[in-house]
């Protein structure tokens, strides 16, 4: 198996969701509500009984590094705590089974990772008003097969997916 270092993974990890981004805006997001509109802002993420959001290893490194440059990085990691315990979240069993806020969403900025590190369910998110104009699900799938592809080229072992929360915790 080829190795990469996280490094030139993480870059790669950027270009794949930039490539998902542009797609997802240019032939679907123009059908869906205007988030720049919405009267609820971060309705979407801050629905605890809706977003049970997954990542990889390497996606965690990605937003610990935004975070980390953040000047409020301590109140970021005490909000992600206090989320992981709220909602009992785990690494381990049935852990799609469980919802939670999202501690990456600011209520004065909105989402934190929103230029780097956003994870591929909440890029391809929008509300639609008709079921057929939603990006395909085998778009998304295809995207993450490709997530997948990159964690075990870096960590030789198949990707974990865990709640945000906790993955970001662990990295
Ligand atoms: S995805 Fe929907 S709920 Fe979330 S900000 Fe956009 S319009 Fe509002
Ligand atoms: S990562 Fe960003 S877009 Fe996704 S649920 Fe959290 S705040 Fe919302």
């Amino acid at each position: 198996m080829r190795i990469l270092s996280e490094t030139i993974a993480l870059e790669k990890l950027h270009d794949l969701k930039s490539d998902f981004a542009t797609r997802i805006r240019s032939d679907y997001e123009h059908r869906a509500k205007s988030c720049a509109a919405c009267e609820t802002p971060g309705a979407c993420c801050l629905d605890a009984h809706f977003v049970n959001v997954h990542i990889t290893k390497l996606e965690a490194k990605a937003i610990r590094s935004v975070v980390d440059e953040l000047p409020n990085r301590g109140q970021i990691d005490a909000r992600i705590e206090e989320t992981i315990s709220k909602y009992d979240l785990a690494g381990a069993g049935d852990t799609f089974s469980k919802t939670y806020a999202c501690p990456l969403f600011d209520k004065g900025i909105g989402c934190l990772v929103h230029e780097r590190g956003k994870p591929l369910p909440c890029i391809a998110h929008a509300c639609y008003e008709n079921k057929e104009d939603l990006p395909p699900d085998a778009l998304l799938a295809q995207a993450e097969e490709r997530v997948d592809e990159l964690n075990e080229t870096v960590y030789r072992k198949p990707a974990r997916w865990l709640p945000l929360p906790i993955a970001i915790r662990n990295s």
